[in-house]
């Protein structure tokens, strides 16, 4: 009789152990479906409620710009920390280093083409497909040949055009004038620059100067001058579009070095379009 006891008081606790489970499991279930009713009816409420409040939330659609237009950028950004950067003269033999480095950052440019160095033209492809601007500069860079008149202006533009169609598939609106639209080099020429920059209008094309230098055309061929040039320029200028140079090793050794700082400090690089500012200098001849 005892042994039987024994075993029926096993039996008893065997099964309230496996009732206590079976709640408990029950009671968790309950639980997690209620939690997810309510956290669901909270998002349901605040979309219906707030829809901008979702968009802070979810962080994940880029802010739209005043006049509501969508900016070019694939992540949001703010829009007063925007900087241009441009680089003259090439594609040369820097170039490629350079286009792997803004692919590493996703950093979008501008490139005012020349045909100075022409068995590097293809680059000018691989600048249009990762997101560049590939734009006019100049075919020869001859200051006295290209601003002997306007009509050897325009045939130089127009052959620099040319090659850029060739490599890109497609014409571009954007320019540069060799030595920037307040050049003095032209002053052999008086009044072309006047006339050339009216005439850049009538055609529909939009010429670019710049408001940040990086003095790397001559005054400096050091790369933490061009560094300290780059970061004082884009914390006093609104808009900042920088003037570089991919022609020269110690310009793009200097961007290995912005670029991250300026991602960092939340900056964000994108190519010029028809739109964006122009930074131009005032014509002096
Ligand atoms: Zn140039």
């Amino acid at each position: 009789m005892a042994t039987i006891d024994v075993e029926t008081v096993g039996t008893t606790r065997s099964q309230i152990f496996k009732k206590i489970i079976q709640l408990t499991l029950i009671f968790l279930a309950v639980f997690s479906v209620s939690c997810l009713i309510s956290f669901a009816g909270g998002r349901y409420r605040l979309s219906k409620q707030n829809p901008k409040q979702q968009v802070t939330v979810t962080e994940e659609a880029p802010a739209p710009t005043e006049e509501g237009e969508q900016p070019a950028a694939s992540q949001p950004y703010d829009p007063e920390k925007v900087i241009y950067l441009t680089f003259d003269d090439g594609p040369w033999k820097y170039t490629e280093q350079l286009l792997d480095l803004l692919k590493k950052y996703d950093a979008k440019v501008t490139f005012f083409t020349t045909s100075t160095y022409p068995e590097y033209a293809e680059l000018m492809k691989r600048e249009d497909e990762e997101g560049h601007t590939v734009a006019v500069h100049s075919y020869s860079h001859d200051y006295k040949k290209i601003y002997a008149s306007s009509s050897a202006y325009w045939s130089d533009f127009e052959a620099q055009q040319k090659v850029i169609e060739e490599q890109t598939g497609k014409k571009t609106t954007i320019f540069r004038f060799p030595g920037g639209s307040s050049n003095g080099v032209s002053n052999f020429n008086p009044g072309i620059m006047t006339t050339l920059s009216q005439q850049a209008k009538a055609k529909g094309l939009s010429y670019f100067d710049w408001n940040v230098a990086s003095a790397d055309a001559g005054a400096t061929t050091e790369a933490d001058v061009v560094l300290q040039n780059c970061k004082t320029g884009v914390q006093n200028i609104k808009d900042p579009v920088i003037l570089c140079h991919d022609v020269k090793d110690y310009t793009v050794k200097a961007m290995e070095t912005f670029i991250p700082w300026a991602i960092e400090n939340g900056y964000t690089f994108l190519p010029l379009t028809p739109d964006s500012p122009n930074a131009h200098h005032k014509v002096n001849n």
